[in-house]
């Protein structure tokens, strides 16, 4: 059996969120460990160009700027590793983590910045111009952008879709919407106020069969699930706003969840959770917001409250 590594802080993902609170750990000569997870860099290694992200006048892409934040990470001695947690014991106060290799990890405090991952329809077509690099996001507000003055669709009818389909309003010439029921799930208030948008057509009842084009998208062919009538819709973007999924299942049976599976924070304006010295950071705790700059604004806060919680235990 390998040796138990023990560390100060262990941080669990390695998006903005975690980056960030790997710095100011760092900093604080806390000397985190990092294990990257699934997708070293989190879902913005999965966007082209980010041009939201302040102190990037000319923009970045996403994994550009994600080795960017990795490099400042190592700069103050962060041990970032490859690899995953895929078990963890919160029952104590010593926090026990298990690598997905079995190697066990015991953590004073742990931050938790294992992100959210965006859900797509799963389509082929959809997938080959998300792998290629354009003209499918699950993010209007990272990407919108991109097609201001142009025609453009979005499927979804939660909060999200509706959020996102105003945003692109207000860039493109037109916003097709495709629902597949006959009704909105979003909030009244959110669902009136795309119906109320001029250049946001609404069509009910509506699944996507295809994201047109060779190398760019040109279009979308969709058809009426009840009437099976097919029908193709002129776009430069298709915009995919369905859900995400928090990516927090190891947590679950220590960690208070949503009903969603979105971390709750026990103290509103903190980065606690229910088990002291566990913090978290990111979208495994904002289903609102989702950007990398709120996300490694609540990297920063996580590091702090466990520089503190770590001081008060005398260190
Ligand atoms: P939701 O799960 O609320 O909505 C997902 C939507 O996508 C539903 O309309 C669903 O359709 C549709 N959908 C799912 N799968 C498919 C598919 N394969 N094809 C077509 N449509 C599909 O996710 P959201 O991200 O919108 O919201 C998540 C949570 O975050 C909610 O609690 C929401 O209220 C909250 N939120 C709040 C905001 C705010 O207050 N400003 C902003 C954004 C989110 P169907 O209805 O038929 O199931």
């Amino acid at each position: 059996m390998s040796e138990i590594e023990k560390v100060q802080c262990l941080i669990i993902g390695s998006g903005p969120a975690g980056y960030t609170a790997a710095i100011y750990a760092a900093r604080a000569d806390m000397k985190p460990l990092m294990y990257q997870g699934m997708q070293p860099g989190g879902q913005l290694t999965t966007t082209n160009e980010v041009e939201n992200f302040p102190g990037y006048p000319d923009g970045i892409t996403g994994p550009a700027m994600m080795m960017e934040l990795e490099a400042q990470a190592k700069r103050f001695e962060t041990d970032v590793r490859f690899g995953f947690i895929d078990k963890v014991d919160f029952s104590g106060d010593i926090h026990k983590c298990w690598t997905e290799s079995g190697k066990e990890i015991h953590a004073e405090t742990v931050i938790i910045s294992t992100g959210a991952t965006a859900k797509y329809l799963g389509l082929e077509s959809e997938q080959k111009f998300l792998k290629n690099g354009g003209g499918v996001s699950a993010c209007a507000i990272c990407d919108g952008f991109f097609y201001r003055g142009q025609e453009t669709v979005i499927v979804g009818a939660g909060d999200s879709a509706c959020e996102e389909a105003h945003y692109l309003s207000k860039l493109c010439t037109k916003v097709t919407m495709l629902v597949r029921r006959d009704e909105f799930r979003a909030s009244k208030i959110m669902a009136e106020r795309v119906k109320n948008t001029k250049n946001i057509e609404i069509i009910y009842n509506t699944d996507t069969v295809e994201v047109l084009g060779d190398d760019v998208v040109t279009g979308v062919k969709a058809k009426n699930n009840k009437t099976g009538e097919e029908i193709t819709i002129p776009a430069t973007g298709f915009f995919v706003a369905i859900g995400h999924k928090p990516n927090t299942d190891i947590f679950a049976d220590y960690i208070n969840l949503d009903d969603t599976g979105y971390i709750k924070y026990e103290k509103p304006g903190t980065s606690y959770t229910n088990v002291p010295g566990v913090f978290v950071a990111g979208d495994a705790a904002d289903k609102t917001y989702r950007q990398a700059v709120t996300a490694a604004g609540t990297g920063c806060m996580a590091a702090l409250d466990a520089e503190r919680y770590l001081s008060a235990k005398g260190h």
